[in-house]
Protein backbone atom coordinates (compact mmCIF):
# COMPACT_ATOMS: atom_id res chain seq x y z
CA UNK A 1 0.00 0.00 0.00
CA UNK A 2 2.59 2.32 0.91
CA UNK A 3 5.42 1.17 -1.15
CA UNK A 4 8.63 2.97 1.29
CA UNK A 5 12.30 1.92 -0.06
CA UNK A 6 14.23 3.84 2.72
CA UNK A 7 13.30 6.47 5.24
CA UNK A 8 15.40 9.18 6.82
CA UNK A 9 15.45 11.32 9.18
CA UNK A 10 17.23 14.70 9.46
CA UNK A 11 18.27 16.87 12.54
CA UNK A 12 19.15 20.15 10.85
CA UNK A 13 18.36 21.80 7.33
CA UNK A 14 22.33 21.03 7.02
CA UNK A 15 22.06 17.53 7.63
CA UNK A 16 18.66 17.25 4.80
CA UNK A 17 20.37 19.51 2.66
CA UNK A 18 23.79 17.12 2.55
CA UNK A 19 21.35 13.77 2.62
CA UNK A 20 19.48 15.31 -0.67
CA UNK A 21 22.96 15.87 -2.23
CA UNK A 22 23.78 12.39 -1.75
CA UNK A 23 21.17 10.58 -2.31
CA UNK A 24 19.37 12.60 -5.26
CA UNK A 25 16.50 10.55 -5.28
CA UNK A 26 14.99 11.13 -2.08
CA UNK A 27 11.77 12.49 -1.72
CA UNK A 28 10.81 15.31 1.03
CA UNK A 29 8.04 14.52 3.35
CA UNK A 30 6.57 17.16 5.68
CA UNK A 31 3.30 16.39 7.48
CA UNK A 32 3.33 13.71 4.30
CA UNK A 33 -1.11 14.86 3.83
CA UNK A 34 -0.13 14.72 0.32
CA UNK A 35 2.68 12.39 -0.47
CA UNK A 36 1.07 9.54 1.67
CA UNK A 37 -2.02 10.49 -0.87
CA UNK A 38 0.35 9.76 -3.98
CA UNK A 39 2.37 6.80 -2.22
CA UNK A 40 -1.36 5.15 -1.64
CA UNK A 41 -2.36 6.29 -5.17
CA UNK A 42 0.80 4.17 -6.71
CA UNK A 43 2.09 7.48 -8.04
CA UNK A 44 5.17 7.19 -6.11
CA UNK A 45 6.77 3.63 -6.04
CA UNK A 46 9.68 2.34 -3.79
CA UNK A 47 9.88 5.74 -2.35
CA UNK A 48 12.71 6.97 -0.32
CA UNK A 49 11.68 9.58 2.02
CA UNK A 50 13.44 12.07 3.80
CA UNK A 51 11.74 13.62 6.56
CA UNK A 52 11.58 17.40 7.59
CA UNK A 53 9.80 16.48 11.25
CA UNK A 54 12.63 16.71 13.64
CA UNK A 55 14.26 20.15 12.26
CA UNK A 56 12.37 22.29 15.04
CA UNK A 57 14.15 25.43 13.56
CA UNK A 58 11.84 24.88 10.76
CA UNK A 59 8.47 25.02 12.86
CA UNK A 60 9.60 28.96 13.83
CA UNK A 61 7.39 32.21 13.58
CA UNK A 62 8.90 35.14 14.49
CA UNK A 63 9.10 39.08 13.28
CA UNK A 64 13.18 39.66 12.27
CA UNK A 65 14.15 43.25 13.47
CA UNK A 66 13.28 44.81 9.78
CA UNK A 67 9.79 43.53 10.39
CA UNK A 68 9.69 41.00 8.36
CA UNK A 69 7.64 37.99 9.52
CA UNK A 70 9.41 35.31 8.96
CA UNK A 71 7.39 31.44 9.26
CA UNK A 72 9.12 28.67 9.30
CA UNK A 73 8.31 26.01 6.41
CA UNK A 74 7.29 23.55 9.06
CA UNK A 75 4.81 24.96 10.46
CA UNK A 76 1.00 23.28 10.51
CA UNK A 77 -1.75 24.95 9.95
CA UNK A 78 -2.75 24.75 13.66
CA UNK A 79 0.03 26.68 14.40
CA UNK A 80 -0.35 29.40 12.01
CA UNK A 81 -3.49 29.78 12.78
CA UNK A 82 -3.54 30.10 16.59
CA UNK A 83 -0.37 32.42 16.36
CA UNK A 84 -1.55 35.56 18.47
CA UNK A 85 1.41 38.03 16.10
CA UNK A 86 -0.14 36.42 12.61
CA UNK A 87 -3.67 36.77 13.90
CA UNK A 88 -2.82 40.51 14.69
CA UNK A 89 -0.26 41.11 11.75
CA UNK A 90 -1.53 39.39 8.96
CA UNK A 91 -4.71 37.87 9.53
CA UNK A 92 -5.34 37.32 5.82
CA UNK A 93 -2.99 34.22 6.22
CA UNK A 94 -4.74 32.98 9.70
CA UNK A 95 -8.06 33.09 7.53
CA UNK A 96 -6.78 31.01 4.71
CA UNK A 97 -4.95 28.96 7.41
CA UNK A 98 -8.27 27.54 9.18
CA UNK A 99 -9.80 27.34 6.07
CA UNK A 100 -7.99 24.55 5.15
CA UNK A 101 -8.70 21.03 5.63
CA UNK A 102 -10.19 19.32 8.74
CA UNK A 103 -8.84 19.93 12.15
CA UNK A 104 -6.81 16.55 12.06
CA UNK A 105 -5.06 17.67 8.57
CA UNK A 106 -4.59 21.32 10.32
CA UNK A 107 -3.08 19.75 12.61
CA UNK A 108 -0.36 18.10 11.24
CA UNK A 109 0.21 19.75 7.27
CA UNK A 110 2.03 22.51 6.84
CA UNK A 111 2.83 25.77 4.98
CA UNK A 112 5.74 24.42 3.07
CA UNK A 113 4.52 21.59 1.54
CA UNK A 114 1.12 23.45 0.63
CA UNK A 115 3.34 25.32 -1.04
CA UNK A 116 5.74 22.95 -2.41
CA UNK A 117 3.06 20.86 -3.50
CA UNK A 118 2.46 22.97 -6.60
CA UNK A 119 -1.52 23.06 -6.50
CA UNK A 120 -3.63 26.18 -7.71
CA UNK A 121 -5.97 24.98 -5.17
CA UNK A 122 -3.75 25.50 -1.90
CA UNK A 123 -5.51 27.45 0.63
CA UNK A 124 -1.97 29.50 1.40
CA UNK A 125 -1.37 30.37 -1.68
CA UNK A 126 -3.66 33.16 -2.55
CA UNK A 127 -3.34 35.08 0.50
CA UNK A 128 0.79 34.87 -0.03
CA UNK A 129 0.26 35.88 -3.39
CA UNK A 130 -1.64 38.93 -2.25
CA UNK A 131 1.16 39.46 0.10
CA UNK A 132 4.02 39.40 -1.98
CA UNK A 133 5.37 36.39 0.08
CA UNK A 134 9.69 35.76 -0.41
CA UNK A 135 10.41 31.81 -0.08
CA UNK A 136 13.61 31.00 1.34
CA UNK A 137 15.07 28.35 -0.55
CA UNK A 138 18.27 26.22 0.83
CA UNK A 139 20.04 23.44 -0.93
CA UNK A 140 24.58 22.42 0.86
CA UNK A 141 25.85 25.06 -1.53
CA UNK A 142 23.48 28.67 0.20
CA UNK A 143 20.46 30.34 0.44
CA UNK A 144 18.50 32.24 -2.50
CA UNK A 145 15.17 33.96 -1.93
CA UNK A 146 12.31 33.95 -4.84
CA UNK A 147 8.72 35.48 -4.67
CA UNK A 148 6.33 33.45 -4.68
CA UNK A 149 4.69 34.32 -8.04
CA UNK A 150 8.06 33.06 -9.49
CA UNK A 151 8.02 29.61 -7.68
CA UNK A 152 4.76 28.26 -9.35
CA UNK A 153 5.21 26.90 -12.65
CA UNK A 154 2.58 25.46 -13.79
CA UNK A 155 0.11 22.50 -12.27
CA UNK A 156 2.54 20.44 -9.78
CA UNK A 157 5.37 22.47 -10.69
CA UNK A 158 7.42 24.49 -9.05
CA UNK A 159 10.78 26.23 -8.84
CA UNK A 160 12.23 23.96 -6.54
CA UNK A 161 16.06 22.74 -7.90
CA UNK A 162 17.08 19.21 -7.37
CA UNK A 163 18.43 18.97 -3.48
CA UNK A 164 16.41 22.38 -2.18
CA UNK A 165 14.30 22.73 0.96
CA UNK A 166 11.97 25.43 1.37
CA UNK A 167 12.72 26.69 5.14
CA UNK A 168 10.67 29.82 5.63
CA UNK A 169 8.40 31.92 4.13
CA UNK A 170 8.91 35.96 4.59
CA UNK A 171 6.72 38.78 4.35
CA UNK A 172 8.26 41.85 4.31
CA UNK A 173 6.65 44.86 6.25
CA UNK A 174 5.79 47.42 3.37
CA UNK A 175 3.63 43.97 2.21
CA UNK A 176 1.39 44.26 5.38
CA UNK A 177 1.81 46.95 7.86
CA UNK A 178 -1.32 49.26 7.17
CA UNK A 179 -3.18 46.82 4.76
CA UNK A 180 -6.65 45.79 5.99
CA UNK A 181 -7.16 41.85 4.12
CA UNK A 182 -9.97 38.85 3.32
CA UNK A 183 -9.79 35.78 2.17
CA UNK A 184 -12.81 33.83 0.77
CA UNK A 185 -12.55 29.82 -0.02
CA UNK A 186 -15.71 29.09 -1.93
CA UNK A 187 -16.36 25.26 -1.80
CA UNK A 188 -18.88 22.93 -3.27
CA UNK A 189 -19.94 21.81 0.26
CA UNK A 190 -19.28 23.28 3.98
CA UNK A 191 -17.25 20.82 4.90
CA UNK A 192 -13.95 19.42 4.30
CA UNK A 193 -13.58 20.22 0.43
CA UNK A 194 -10.56 21.50 -1.82
CA UNK A 195 -11.44 25.35 -3.13
CA UNK A 196 -13.78 25.79 -6.24
CA UNK A 197 -12.01 28.88 -5.96
CA UNK A 198 -10.11 30.85 -3.16
CA UNK A 199 -9.79 34.77 -3.22
CA UNK A 200 -7.46 36.85 -1.18
CA UNK A 201 -7.65 40.41 -0.90
CA UNK A 202 -5.51 42.96 0.52
CA UNK A 203 -5.43 47.07 0.42
CA UNK A 204 -4.62 50.20 1.85
CA UNK A 205 -7.20 52.79 2.35
CA UNK A 206 -6.52 57.06 2.06
CA UNK A 207 -9.06 59.49 2.60
CA UNK A 208 -11.92 57.42 1.27
CA UNK A 209 -9.82 56.17 -1.81
CA UNK A 210 -7.41 52.83 -2.43
CA UNK A 211 -3.76 53.91 -2.17
CA UNK A 212 -3.14 50.41 -3.13
CA UNK A 213 -4.84 47.02 -3.89
CA UNK A 214 -3.50 43.13 -4.50
CA UNK A 215 -5.46 40.29 -5.32
CA UNK A 216 -4.40 37.20 -5.49
CA UNK A 217 -6.52 33.92 -6.54
CA UNK A 218 -6.62 30.24 -7.02
CA UNK A 219 -8.09 27.56 -8.79
CA UNK A 220 -8.64 30.85 -11.38
CA UNK A 221 -5.51 29.38 -13.93
CA UNK A 222 -3.32 26.53 -13.35
CA UNK A 223 -1.47 28.00 -10.76
CA UNK A 224 -2.53 30.77 -8.32
CA UNK A 225 -2.24 34.34 -9.97
CA UNK A 226 -2.39 38.03 -9.15
CA UNK A 227 -5.10 40.31 -11.05
CA UNK A 228 -2.66 43.25 -12.29
CA UNK A 229 -5.16 45.00 -14.84
CA UNK A 230 -7.65 45.44 -11.94
CA UNK A 231 -4.84 46.37 -8.68
CA UNK A 232 -3.75 48.71 -10.99
CA UNK A 233 -6.94 50.32 -12.06
CA UNK A 234 -7.79 50.48 -8.60
CA UNK A 235 -4.75 52.68 -7.70
CA UNK A 236 -6.16 55.95 -6.34
CA UNK A 237 -9.56 55.33 -6.97
CA UNK A 238 -12.39 56.65 -5.12
CA UNK A 239 -13.86 53.65 -2.63
CA UNK A 240 -17.09 53.21 -4.21
CA UNK A 241 -19.55 50.23 -5.16
CA UNK A 242 -19.01 51.24 -8.96
CA UNK A 243 -14.95 51.11 -8.55
CA UNK A 244 -15.44 47.40 -6.65
CA UNK A 245 -17.75 46.31 -9.64
CA UNK A 246 -15.34 47.66 -12.39
CA UNK A 247 -12.63 45.73 -10.20
CA UNK A 248 -14.26 42.51 -10.28
CA UNK A 249 -14.97 42.90 -13.77
CA UNK A 250 -11.19 43.50 -14.60
CA UNK A 251 -10.04 40.71 -12.64
CA UNK A 252 -11.90 37.99 -14.71
CA UNK A 253 -9.40 39.30 -17.44
CA UNK A 254 -5.88 37.90 -15.44
CA UNK A 255 -7.84 34.80 -14.78
CA UNK A 256 -7.40 31.48 -17.45
CA UNK A 257 -9.85 29.27 -15.41
CA UNK A 258 -10.90 25.56 -16.73
CA UNK A 259 -13.65 23.88 -16.72
CA UNK A 260 -13.82 21.06 -14.28
CA UNK A 261 -16.16 18.38 -12.86
CA UNK A 262 -16.17 20.81 -9.94
CA UNK A 263 -17.10 23.97 -11.94
CA UNK A 264 -17.43 25.34 -15.28
CA UNK A 265 -15.04 28.34 -16.67
CA UNK A 266 -18.13 30.57 -16.88
CA UNK A 267 -19.41 29.48 -13.39
CA UNK A 268 -15.69 30.13 -12.07
CA UNK A 269 -15.45 33.41 -14.02
CA UNK A 270 -18.53 34.35 -12.21
CA UNK A 271 -16.86 33.57 -8.76
CA UNK A 272 -14.47 35.27 -9.18
CA UNK A 273 -16.22 38.87 -10.09
CA UNK A 274 -18.47 38.08 -7.75
CA UNK A 275 -15.81 37.38 -4.74
CA UNK A 276 -13.23 39.88 -5.27
CA UNK A 277 -15.69 42.36 -4.21
CA UNK A 278 -16.93 40.59 -0.98
CA UNK A 279 -13.38 39.95 -0.32
CA UNK A 280 -12.59 43.65 -0.82
CA UNK A 281 -15.45 45.14 0.55
CA UNK A 282 -14.35 43.54 3.60
CA UNK A 283 -11.10 44.03 3.09
CA UNK A 284 -11.58 47.90 3.31
CA UNK A 285 -13.39 47.70 6.66
CA UNK A 286 -10.44 46.18 7.77
CA UNK A 287 -8.50 48.71 6.45
CA UNK A 288 -10.25 51.31 7.98
CA UNK A 289 -12.12 52.57 5.50
CA UNK A 290 -15.35 52.87 5.70
CA UNK A 291 -18.32 50.34 4.57
CA UNK A 292 -19.61 49.98 0.76
CA UNK A 293 -22.63 50.19 0.52
C1 LIG B 1 -8.19 14.91 3.61
C2 LIG B 1 -7.36 16.01 3.02
C3 LIG B 1 -7.90 17.29 2.93
C4 LIG B 1 -7.14 18.34 2.39
N1 LIG B 1 -7.70 19.59 2.33
C5 LIG B 1 -6.98 20.61 1.83
C6 LIG B 1 -7.55 21.92 1.78
O1 LIG B 1 -8.69 22.18 2.15
N2 LIG B 1 -6.77 22.92 1.27
C7 LIG B 1 -5.50 22.70 0.82
O2 LIG B 1 -4.84 23.65 0.40
N3 LIG B 1 -4.95 21.45 0.85
C8 LIG B 1 -5.65 20.41 1.33
N4 LIG B 1 -5.10 19.14 1.37
C9 LIG B 1 -3.76 18.92 0.79
C10 LIG B 1 -2.60 18.91 1.81
O3 LIG B 1 -3.06 18.64 3.11
C11 LIG B 1 -1.83 20.25 1.81
O4 LIG B 1 -1.33 20.55 0.54
C12 LIG B 1 -0.73 20.29 2.87
O5 LIG B 1 -0.43 21.60 3.20
C13 LIG B 1 0.55 19.59 2.45
O6 LIG B 1 1.48 19.74 3.49
P1 LIG B 1 2.29 18.50 4.08
O7 LIG B 1 3.16 19.03 5.16
O8 LIG B 1 1.39 17.38 4.42
O9 LIG B 1 3.16 18.14 2.78
P2 LIG B 1 3.78 16.76 2.30
O10 LIG B 1 2.72 15.85 1.83
O11 LIG B 1 4.75 16.25 3.29
O12 LIG B 1 4.61 17.32 1.04
C14 LIG B 1 3.97 17.91 -0.08
C15 LIG B 1 5.01 18.20 -1.17
O13 LIG B 1 5.88 19.25 -0.77
C16 LIG B 1 7.24 18.78 -0.69
N5 LIG B 1 7.78 19.44 0.50
C17 LIG B 1 7.21 19.46 1.73
N6 LIG B 1 7.89 20.28 2.55
C18 LIG B 1 8.92 20.78 1.81
C19 LIG B 1 9.97 21.70 2.09
N7 LIG B 1 10.10 22.28 3.29
N8 LIG B 1 10.85 21.99 1.11
C20 LIG B 1 10.72 21.43 -0.12
N9 LIG B 1 9.74 20.57 -0.46
C21 LIG B 1 8.85 20.26 0.51
C22 LIG B 1 7.16 17.27 -0.63
O14 LIG B 1 8.30 16.65 -1.17
C23 LIG B 1 5.92 17.02 -1.49
O15 LIG B 1 6.24 17.08 -2.85
C24 LIG B 1 -5.83 18.09 1.91
C25 LIG B 1 -5.27 16.80 2.01
C26 LIG B 1 -6.03 15.77 2.56
C27 LIG B 1 -5.42 14.41 2.67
Amino acid sequence: MYDIKAYYEAESVEEAARLLAEKPNLKLIAGGTDVLIKMHGGQLEEAELLSLRKIKSLENIHVRDDGTVAIGAMATFSVIFHNAMLKKLIPVLTEAAVSMGGPQIRNIATIGGNVCNGATSADSASSLFALNARLKLQDEKGERVVPIREFYLGPGKVALNPGEILTEILIAPEDYLGFGGQYIKFAMREAMDIATLGVAAVCKVENGNFAEVRIGLGVAGPTPLRCLEAEEYARGKKITAETLKEIGKLAVRSTKARTSWRASKEYREHLVEELTQRALKTAVVNAGGAEVV
